[in-house]
């Protein structure tokens, strides 16, 4: 193979940086970031500019002495609710409107997460996503700057970092040049539908634990085809809903 010129194998990745996948991040508790985003190797895709995170904290819009950012819920009820004006003077002040990038609000009541809208999000600008805490936001502002709600799974977290930290791993990890070839996707999990095989390494056998013999067999044909049986069987037995979601497709 013919030796790339260096100037010419590094303007690509300063294209990249100028277009990276652009996450900004709304939050009352901003020390939460990087987080474990800044290890590995999102970490490392961070550091090399492959992606790009600007956290604002809602606080800095509160109001009062106090940077207030919350009050009683209308009606009655137990908890707090953040301020719709509050919210919206922190979003106001760092996304133009005509950005680009979906606005994810992080909801227990938002649409669940998937692999494929996760695989849209990477294909995209970036995503702003916004972190709630006490009993969530105003209806109002989630209406009025166009929010999405974007659930992470059926249970409750005490606030929304956790969730927007999921949703940027699973997309960051997607990014070109994040991951090695192992993040192609398509033998992984959800990828098509289906539960992924069983994984094997050395030693061949650990506490008279053997490997399955197709997989020592060198033999292509019957490995794929094994592991296409299994993929099958694990995901009939733990998810046969994947299985109802794949024929309706
Ligand atoms: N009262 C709300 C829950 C509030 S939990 C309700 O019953 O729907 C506090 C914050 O944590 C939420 O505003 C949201 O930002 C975040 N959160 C909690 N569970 C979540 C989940 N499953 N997915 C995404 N975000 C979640």
């Amino acid at each position: 193979m013919m030796k790339t010129p260096r100037i010419a194998a590094r303007s690509p990745a300063v294209a990249m940086i100028d277009a990276c996948w652009a996450a900004s991040v709304f939050t009352l508790f901003p020390a939460m970031f990087p987080g474990p985003l800044g290890q590995s190797l999102a970490g490392e895709g961070l550091r090399q500019g492959r992606w790009s995170l600007s956290i604002h904290d809602i606080r800095d819009h509160g109001l009062g002495r106090h940077r207030a950012v919350d009050d009683t819920p209308a009606g009655g009820g137990p908890g707090m609710v953040i301020r719709a004006d509050v919210l919206a003077a922190s979003l106001d002040a760092s996304i133009a409107t005509d950005d680009p990038r979906p606005r994810l609000l992080m909801s227990p009541r938002g649409r669940p997460l998937t692999q494929s809208r996760v695989r849209a999000l990477a294909q995209g600008p970036g995503a702003v996503l916004i972190c709630g805490r006490f009993e969530g936001f105003d209806e109002r502002v989630i209406t009025a700057r166009g929010l999405e709600e974007v659930s992470i799974g059926d249970y409750i977290l005490s606030g929304g970092e956790i969730a927007s930290l999921v949703v940027l791993d699973a997309c960051v990890r997607l990014l070109p040049g994040v991951m090695g070839k192992e993040a192609s996707g398509e033998d992984e999990s959800f990828e098509r539908g289906l539960l992924e095989y069983p994984h094997y390494t050395r030693p061949r056998e650990w506490e008279g634990r053997t490997i399955p013999e197709v997989l020592l067999s060198g033999d292509h044909a019957r490995i794929r085809a094994w592991r296409e049986a299994e993929a099958l069987r694990i995901t009939r037995e733990r998810r046969p809903d994947l299985l109802e979601t794949a024929r309706k497709d």
